[in-house]
């Protein structure tokens, strides 16, 4: 059977109007179920994905949808923060919805969304469900404490693909990204690409970041259809699809590689719509670049 907690809509910000909104579900310190009390654990891994029960806008009704969190549970347990965009597709539900006055609203009266939990009846604790308990090439679960320390890592994510590595930058930043007396720590770089410059997600802060660890933190913001004119970061695509005679595109990733030239001897680490993944990974076939490991999670 499942079970679910009531997660009150604690913060509800418009990024880009009728696009993308930030979400942060915040969790209660325990649930009565069945006559029983259970504590909630929130021990979900950065990268990994919570599930809700938002309402469709097209259908009416609840729907059961995942969001990667883009904050950790390491530095704010029980608040599922997510970056949620509206899809265009014929079929868009819930992430319709959560642009709508509608859930305005919702949060303006303190409503609730389910999410996902699971009991462990013996411990009387309730653990808030995570997509995925193992790190896989088509997922995002970061690494067990002790091996991302050691690593050299890309990360690309298109739109609200960055939701993971911002959960990945908020916990390593808490770990001090990894470094001990022995060793230097984790290296990351994140290239995020948007269309314009009100789609950036944290921009300000990430940008601080990187001037604070320089040794440790890279922010590349990529603006692909307009930006400003002091825009001082890549303009236009990362990866350009070029249509060859023969009918198979070929994929051109040069701009990835002038902001990214050592992907070869990095773990890359792509998010986003299934299209602009692909993309990155056939032209990097295409190109003949082998980076040490490749992990990807389109939705
Ligand atoms: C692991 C994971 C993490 C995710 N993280 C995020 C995130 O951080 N931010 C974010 O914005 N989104 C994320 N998503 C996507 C999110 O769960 C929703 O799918 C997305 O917001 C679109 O929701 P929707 O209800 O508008 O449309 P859809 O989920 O596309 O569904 C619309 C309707 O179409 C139906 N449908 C969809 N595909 C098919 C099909 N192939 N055949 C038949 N019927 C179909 C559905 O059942 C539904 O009734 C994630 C998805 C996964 C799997």
């Amino acid at each position: 059977m499942e079970h679910v907690v009531p997660a009150r809509i604690h913060q509800l910000r418009t990024i880009d109007t009728g696009e993308i909104r930030l979400v942060q579900l915040a969790l209660p310190e325990q649930i009565d179920i069945g006559g029983k009390s259970y504590v909630i654990r929130d021990t979900m891994r950065p990268g990994t994905a919570f599930l809700a029960k938002p309402w469709g806008a097209r259908t009416d009704k609840y729907r059961r949808r995942m969001y990667t969190r883009s904050n950790s549970a390491f530095n704010e347990p029980r608040l599922l923060e997510t970056f949620i965009n509206h899809t265009h597709q014929e079929q868009a539900d819930t992430s319709v919805w959560w642009q709508s006055e509608m859930a305005t609203e919702w949060f303006e009266k303190e409503k609730t969304v389910d999410v996902r939990i699971q009991l462990n009846e013996d411990e009387c604790v309730a653990k808030v469900y995570e997509n995925t308990m193992a790190c896989k090439p088509a997922n995002l679960r970061l690494e067990e404490d002790g091996k991302w320390e050691e690593m050299r890592m890309v990360c690309v994510a298109f739109g609200t693909g960055i939701t993971p590595f911002l959960s990945y930058v908020r916990y390593m930043t808490a770990h001090d990204f990894g470094r001990n007396g022995r060793r230097e720590g984790v290296h990351l770089t994140l290239v995020a690409s948007v269309r314009h410059a009100g789609q950036l997600m944290f921009h300000e802060k990430l940008a601080s970041l990187e001037k604070q660890f320089p040794r440790h933190f890279r922010y590349q913001p990529v603006l692909t259809r307009a930006w400003p004119d002091a825009w001082g970061y890549l303009k236009g695509r990362i990866v350009r699809v070029e249509q060859a005679k023969s009918g198979n595109d070929h994929i051109d990733i040069t701009p990835l590689q002038t902001i990214v030239p050592d992907l070869a001897q990095s773990h890359l680490r792509v998010c986003g719509n299934v299209a602009a993944c692909r993309q990155v990974t056939l032209g990097l076939e295409q190109g003949g670049i082998i980076p040490l490991t490749v992990r990807a999670e389109s939705w």
